[in-house]
């Protein structure tokens, strides 16, 4: 026997997301967002269904050899770049292509003397202030990097803070992109920009290459819902009831005995809890799925259980399938009941669900 807990990874979906990425911006290529083992659905699992992106794009540099080994042939991009100089030469063996963003990193390829090329996704801090070269040093960075013998193509890439939302008060996309032209103004090479929001908000924005991470798997970068953008859930978690509980007025219900019944009521205990990647700080009324009726987790969420009130659920019975997020339920709207995203949710998931993919 096995726990009831299941993520199933819906692989159609997933390609359909990329093709609504493809009629979105049909002229871009497309860098297909795979950090964090496929934002949580599996790398190699995507990066098959995903087979029509472009290039993939990622942080870990052991899964983007990874990516090589299995055969990926097409580009594949380090966003967050390299951290020690001893990565060089291994980057350039997989040709595999990173982002510079400060001087550090330009010193380290100076001193490389690489003897095979590289190529480097110079970015820009537009406004973000996180990674990037300022406007007024970043026509210096490119000629810094343009000396070095191997470094091949340099393209220009920066990240926006709001894209998800159109004319941001403190930082929007149009001030982000002024920025970018005036910094990167006469310099040759391809320009790597739009994240899912500035896809689905700015579709007419001048990009040579995209890179859409959560729109791939069905999760909205904010404004609009999933589903108003026409994507389609990929992850959908779903468990069973294992056991339920007819209580009294005045019976708590577990940890801390946050939860008070105010009238006799059944209470459904579902096999899914923290250590899965169910947030903990889901609080009560954060909405579940039980065999098809949308009902409310009660009580503090537990390490491999959580409890859910059954009043609507007329026949419900152990055994009963529970959707914790997916089909039915978009995880972003669980995300927001516990205070965060769908991005963290999917990326939180644990080792302990059983993964079922399906078309
Ligand atoms: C994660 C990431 C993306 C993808 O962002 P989404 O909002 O998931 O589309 C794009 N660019 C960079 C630099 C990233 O780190």
């Amino acid at each position: 026997m096995t726990r009831p807990l299941v993520a199933n990874i819906d692989i159609a979906a997933m390609q359909h997301n990329l093709s609504v990425v493809r009629s979105t911006v049909p002229r871009a290529k497309i860098w297909g967002v795979v950090k964090a083992n496929a934002y949580g659905h599996g790398l190699e699992r995507s990066v098959r269904a995903l087979n029509d992106a472009d290039g993939f794009a990622l942080i870990e540099m052991e899964s983007a050899i990874h990516l090589r080994e299995i055969g990926w042939k097409k580009p594949i991009l380090l966003l967050e770049g390299f951290f020690y100089a001893h990565e060089l030469p291994i980057l350039a063996r997989y040709n595999i292509a990173f982002a510079v963003h400060c001087d550090e990193q330009i010193d380290m390829l100076e001193k490389s003397r690489l003897d095979l090329p590289v190529d480097v996704h110079l970015k820009m801090n537009t406004g973000m202030n996180r990674l990037g070269f300022l406007p007024a040093e970043y026509s210096k960075a490119y000629e810094r990097l343009k000396k070095i013998p191997n470094v091949r193509e340099i393209s220009h890439m920066t990240h926006f803070a709001n894209s998800e939302v159109s004319g941001h008060k403190k930082m929007s996309v149009e001030e982000q992109l002024k920025r970018f032209d005036s910094g990167s103004a006469g310099l040759p090479g391809v320009r790597n920009l739009s994240n899912s929001g500035a896809i689905l908000l700015h579709p007419q924005l001048r990009t040579d290459w995209v890179r859409p991470g959560v729109m791939l798997y069905g999760g909205t970068p904010g404004g609009k819902t999933a589903e108003e953008y026409g994507l389609k859930p990929v992850m959908t978690l779903s468990s069973e009831i294992i056991q339920i509980q007819n209580i009294n007025e005045g019976d708590s219900v577990g940890y801390g005995s946050i939860f008070t019944a105010t009238g006799p009521m059944k209470i459904g205990v579902v096999a899914c809890g923290y250590a899965d990647g169910y947030p903990r700080m889901a609080p009560e009324g954060t909405h579940v799925i039980v065999d098809g009726v949308k009902t409310r987790l009660v009580g503090r969420v537990s390490m491999d259980m959580i409890t859910v009130d059954l009043t609507p659920v007329k026949d419900a019975h152990v055994g009963s399938k529970v959707t914790l997020w997916g089909n039915e339920l978009p995880i972003d709207e669980v995300a927001e009941a516990a205070g965060t995203v769908g991005y963290e949710l999917m990326c939180a998931l644990s080792l302990r669900p059983r993964i079922v993919e399906c078309w």
